[in-house]
This record gives structure tokens, sequence and C-alpha cells, in this order.
């Protein structure tokens, strides 16, 4: 053991994993960046812990890697061979649910479906929600604004993180353990490291915004025949169900049927395919009274022909298998390989010709591509999942798609952030002027550069 790992060792409770001992769960996340064992594994069990390493690293110049769940699609946590990765699986667990001020504070590793659970267990919500609830931290959700399935009705993560507390790259320990919704107490320091995927400070506790629990829950699948009605929908549907609208999932048919035809025990409630699909649903609180609202609303969209079929689901059961279309997207990795997926931004209005545009350029110079399209919508968000079947044409559709989302003044990254994988198209979505802030900021905060680097900004 090197005398650095001999220091760090030394202020920590447990052992550090080195060579053997680091499994293939610390050497990548989801995406299909390159993996890497780093040089050792630290798990540190506390803040005071975190701190430590931070201080020994920024003694001896040591570059870092820190990992939540590892469920990132972007690489970001995917560690160099010259890299110390600092998990953060033994910081996990609930400090504390208050109910009066309807918080919860938690320590960075603890995973969201366990903030989830534990909120339901005291009678409240924690609204954020995503495909990877049982892998992912909250740390790591936090780190990469995590966005998902409730964006609409709740924001991204951002909006449910009231205080934070954060280790420096030179150990400082920064405790903005706020728990109030107003605090105009001069500079807002939680919002540095809230979407800086790890490059500004490693996040080690929050406390979380809880919402009442919703009494009652309405989904519906509806078909839809063209984009236009879609919007129209959304408009109708936000109107009627005045800020009960939890969900409004959009799926392309060729998403859709790609799922319902392969993944198994997955099937579309529709004997006819149709171009569109879209999963609706209502929270609020009365379930007689919000079913009838729910069902009254849906039946004059199909009136007025925003959308040809419907399907509510008459049990949790079924609710389950319009979720298992939506979140099918995880089973795609069985079947196809060497895609190009993407999680972008555009203008609602823009959508349509933004997605014609990316067809036309793709048929003329990819003509093999074919697209998978699904997206949150009413957030501006589309994914879609590019593919040949040949690993060499992954670079020339990424360039296609980021050129288009320049062109459209969309975002190359709408939720999963931008890790390793987005850095040569940051600039299509940010101005000089702002990467140069963004670079006074790192410089500031992290002088050596130890903190992910190489991740989020661009090198010059
Ligand atoms: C099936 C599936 C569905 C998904 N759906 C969505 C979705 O709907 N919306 C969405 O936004 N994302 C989605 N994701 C992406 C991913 O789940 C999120 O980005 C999630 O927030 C990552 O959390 P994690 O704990 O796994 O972080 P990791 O993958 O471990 O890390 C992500 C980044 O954050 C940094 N990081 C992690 N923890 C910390 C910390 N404590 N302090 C500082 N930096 C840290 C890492 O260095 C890395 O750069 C999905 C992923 C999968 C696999």
């Amino acid at each position: 053991m090197s005398d650095f790992l001999q220091e760090l060792q030394s202020r920590l409770g447990s052992p550090l994993l080195i060579s053997a001992d680091i499994s293939a769960r610390y050497q990548h996340d989801w995406s299909s960046e390159p993996a890497g064992v780093p040089i050792a594994v630290a798990r540190p069990g506390s803040t005071g812990e975190v701190a430590a390493i931070m201080q020994v690293c920024s003694h001896h110049g040591q570059k870092v890697v820190v990992q939540g769940g590892l469920s990132g699609l972007c690489g970001g946590g995917n560690p160099r061979s010259d890299e110390l990765a600092i998990s953060l699986e033994r910081l996990s667990g609930i400090e504390e649910i208050d109910h009066a001020s309807m918080t919860m504070t938690v320590k960075a590793g603890t995973p969201l479906q366990l903030i989830q659970e534990a909120a339901a267990s005291a009678g409240f919500v924690f609204p954020l929600d995503l495909g990877a609830r049982g892998s992912c931290n909250i740390g790591g959700n936090i780190s990469t604004n995590a966005g998902g399935n409730q964006v609409l009705r709740f924001g991204m993560t951002r909006n449910l993180v009231l205080g934070l507390e954060a280790v420096l790259a030179d150990g400082t320990v920064i405790s903005s353990m706020n728990k109030m919704l107003k605090n105009n107490a001069a500079y807002d320091l939680k919002q540095l490291f809230i979407g800086s995927e790890g490059t500004l400070g490693i996040v080690t506790r929050a406390v979380l915004r809880l919402y009442p629990k919703a009494q009652s829950r309405c989904s519906a699948l509806l078909a839809v025949s063209e984009f236009p009605q879609v919007i129209s929908l959304l408009h109708k549907l936000t109107r009627d169900f005045a800020g009960s609208l939890s969900a409004f999932e959009v799926m392309w048919h060729s998403y859709y049927h790609f799922i319902t035809d392969n993944v198994k025990g997955v099937t579309s409630p529709f004997g006819e395919r149709h171009p569109l699909y879209v999963l609706v649903e209502l929270e609020g609180g009365d379930s007689e009274r919000d079913q009838a609202l729910f069902e009254t609303s849906l039946g004059a969209a199909l009136e007025q022909g925003l959308a040809v079929d419907a399907a509510v689901a008459g049990s949790q059961r079924e609710r389950e298998g319009f979720w298992k279309i939506r979140d099918g997207v995880a089973e795609i990795g069985q079947f196809i390989r060497d895609t190009a997926n993407f999680d972008v931004s555009v203008p609602i209005s823009s959508m349509q010709s933004f997605l014609a545009a990316i067809e036309s350029e793709l048929g003329s110079k990819v003509p093999a591509a074919k697209m998978l399209v699904f997206g949150h919508i009413a957030d501006s968000n589309l994914h879609f999942i590019c593919y040949t079947g040949k690993r060499e044409d992954i670079k020339t559709m990424y360039r296609i798609v980021y050129d288009t989302v320049g062109r459209f003044h969309g975002s190359v990254s709408a939720e999963h952030g931008i890790g390793v994988q987005k850095l040569n198209y940051l600039h299509y979505s940010r101005s000089p002027a702002e990467l140069a802030l963004m670079r006074t900021l790192k410089q500031a905060m992290d002088p050596q550069g130890l903190l992910n680097n190489g991740r989020v900004l661009p090198p010059v």
C-alpha cells in the first residue's frame, strides 16, 4: 500500500477496496462510456470521513471520482485509473422526518426508493420518481438535478431540496441544512451543488421537501393520431385538472410498439396500432370526485378528437401495466446494442419540426438509423434512442442530433447531465460567457481540479 493509501486508511473506519476487491459495480455506471478501475474505493460512513478523505487528497493532489448508485447515464461516475473512487453507499439512512415542517433529513447515499417508502409510511410523498429508483441515491439525484416522471407538478430535484451539506475539495464542510422554504439570507449556496455533478463538492446530507400524500390517483393510457392533438390534450387536461395533472408521458409508436412487441409481460390495452400514446395521471384529494372529473374530461377529449381511444386503469395492476410500457426503456439493452441515447429539451412548440429535422438529416446521412421516441413533453423533455446496429455510426448520430438541438435553441441535456458523454456538445446549449463563468466557479472552489475532473466542463 502506498503512503497515500496508508494515510487515507488511517482516517477511515472501513477498509479501502483495492485491486481484486474492486468489483465491477464500482467500475462503471449505466452509460456505455468506458469503464475503469480506480486506484482504490473509499466508502466513508460519515461527513467527517468524507472531509478527512478530501483533506488527505488535497494534501497529496489526488484526484477523486464520486459515486452514488451509479445509475447515471453520462459516464460521470466512471473512474479513471489514476483516481480514487469515493462511494457514498455507506453514508446511508434517514435521520429525521419533521411532520410539522414536512421535511425529511437524509444522508446522501440513501436509495431514492427507501426515501419514497419512508415518506409514504409517514403519510407523505417525496415526489421525485424515476425508473432507476431502486438503484440511484439521493446524493446522485441531487448532483444530477434529476427530473423524472413528476416534474410537471413538483419540479426537478432542485425544487425538492431545502437544505444541503457538502464537502469541498479541501475538506471544508459547508452545512446549509435549511428547513425553510423562504430564506434569502444572501447567496443560496446549496444551488452550487445541485446539478453540478460532483464537480464543485461532495453532497453528504440533505433536507428534502415532503408533500401530503394524494388520496386518489386516476390513470389512463390514450391513443392519439397527431402531435398537435397531444399539445391540445396537455392544455385541456392542465386546465380541467387545475394543478392535479401529475403525469403526462408521451410515447411515439416507434418506442411503444418496440416495448409491447418485445418486452416480456408488457402488453398494449389497445387492439389497434396508433401513431402516439399518452399516459396521463391525476392525483387529488377525493377519489369519487376525481374519478368523475377524470372520466368526464377524457370523454370530452375523445369527443373533441384530441384522442382516438382511451384505456382507464380500473385497478393498481392495470396502472402498473401502463407504467411498465413507459419504464420498459430499462429493458431495451437486451434487444439492441450500440445505441445513441438522447435526453434533450426543445420548446414544445418546436418539437414536431425538431423531430422531423432529425429524421430528415438521419435519413440522408445515416439511412439505416432507427429511432425510438418518448418523453415527458410537458417539461419540454424528449428522450430518444437511435441505432443502426453498427457501433461506428454512433458518433455521427450524436453529431447530427446535437447540431439540430443547437439550431432549435434546445438543451443537450434535459435531465441526465453532461458527465463525460456530452462534453463536446455543451457549447450548443451554453454560451462562451456562461462556460467562462462556470470555469471561474470551478477554479475558485476546486483550484487543484480534484473533484470529478474532466467531467461536465470541456477542456479549454
Ligand atoms: C432505468 C433508468 C431510468 C432513469 N430515469 C431517469 C429519469 O427519468 N430522470 C433522470 O433525471 N434521470 C434518470 N436516470 C439517470 C439516473 O438514474 C439519474 O441521473 C440519477 O440521479 C443518478 O443517481 P445515482 O445515485 O445513480 O448517481 P451516479 O450515477 O452514481 O452519479 C451521477 C453523477 O453524480 C455524481 N455524484 C453522485 N453522488 C454524488 C454526491 N453525493 N455528491 C457529489 N456528486 C455525486 C457522480 O460523480 C456522477 O457524476 C435513469 C437511469 C436509469 C438507469
